[in-house]
């Protein structure tokens, strides 16, 4: 069934990025000004992407349905004409997934990375039939992130090749793994990327991969990553340090006491700006730019 929602279903973005070898960007968005910003680059850049919130953002934000309403007016009122999706990230609570569907969501991630496999995998399963009734795509995760996005604090946890094997079964759309990454800052000791478990991994599904916790790592490693088979990369904590030290700099220089510079708009529409700099980077970094 085809729903009233200006949203693509993200299957057919990834599986173009999965057979060509480049990522599909899924940024997070935290406010009105973000998801301005995100939407203004894809346009710019003639570039699909993914918007995404987490459950965290949404209840910041007011809720899934400010969300998704604020998300497909600006989409629409901007003139984006390069497919979007929008994304529930992070979705532990089933009744946010059912909200997000029944509002007009593309697409959503249910993470059951806390749960036994065996749980992990029914749940899953049990999705697929409403996303697939509403052509919706389905992002599951096994193994786990490290560090924390929104509340949500994983231990890092490697992905396991036979769970790999199994979820491939499923008809889900992407699949996260667990291959040393981590939201947020990276420690200064930290080992890098498992590569040897990422091939291990693609060799195992024929399933477009995510990384999540994209922000900090070298692009060197992105850039490896996409050729060893992921096709989403997920940017947050490099948008959100962009926007506040821009912010920063222009309190720091008194900008705000100069004419109306007290202005939120003016205020926050330096942060904005530093959003599109990452967004054009990461869009690059990917091969995502002028994807459409
Ligand atoms: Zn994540």
């Amino acid at each position: 069934m085809q729903k009233n929602t200006p949203f693509v279903n993200p299957r057919r973005m990834l599986e173009k990025a999965h057979k060509n070898n480049y990522a599909v960007c899924h940024i997070n968005i935290n406010n009105l000004e973000w998801t301005k910003a995100v939407l203004e680059t894809a346009k710019e850049t003639n570039s699909s992407l993914i918007l995404a919130v987490s459950e965290g953002a949404a209840k910041y934000m007011g809720g899934l349905s400010v969300v998704y309403h604020m998300a497909s007016n600006l989409l629409i009122n901007l003139k984006v004409d390069v497919p979007v999706a929008l994304h529930l990230d992070h979705a532990c609570k089933i009744e946010n997934i059912k909200e997000a569907i029944e509002l007009g969501f593309s697409s959503v991630m249910f993470d059951g990375s806390k749960l036994s496999f065996e749980k992990n995998f029914q749940l899953t399963q049990e999705l697929i039939t409403l996303a697939e009734k509403n052509d919706v795509a389905i992002e599951a995760e096994i193994g786990s992130i490290g560090g924390e996005e929104d509340g949500i604090v994983g231990n890092v946890n490697l992905t396991k090749i036979e769970e790999v094997k199994k979820m491939d079964q499923l008809d889900i759309c992407m699949l996260a793994v667990g291959i040393n990454n981590i939201h947020g800052f990276y420690p200064k000791d930290w080992k890098g990327l498992d590569f040897g478990l990422l091939s291990r991994i693609s060799d195992s599904t024929h399933l477009p991969l995510v990384l999540h916790g994209a922000s900090g790592i070298n692009p060197e490693y992105i850039k490896k990553s996409i050729s060893l088979g992921i096709s989403k990369v997920n940017i947050n904590t490099d948008c959100q340090v962009a926007f506040t030290n821009a912010i920063r700099e222009y309190i720091e220089n008194n900008k705000d006491r100069e004419r109306k510079g007290y202005d939120p708009r003016s205020l926050l529409s330096v942060g904005s700006q530093a959003i599109k700099v990452v967004v054009k980077y990461f869009l690059n970094l990917t091969g995502s730019i002028g994807k459409n």
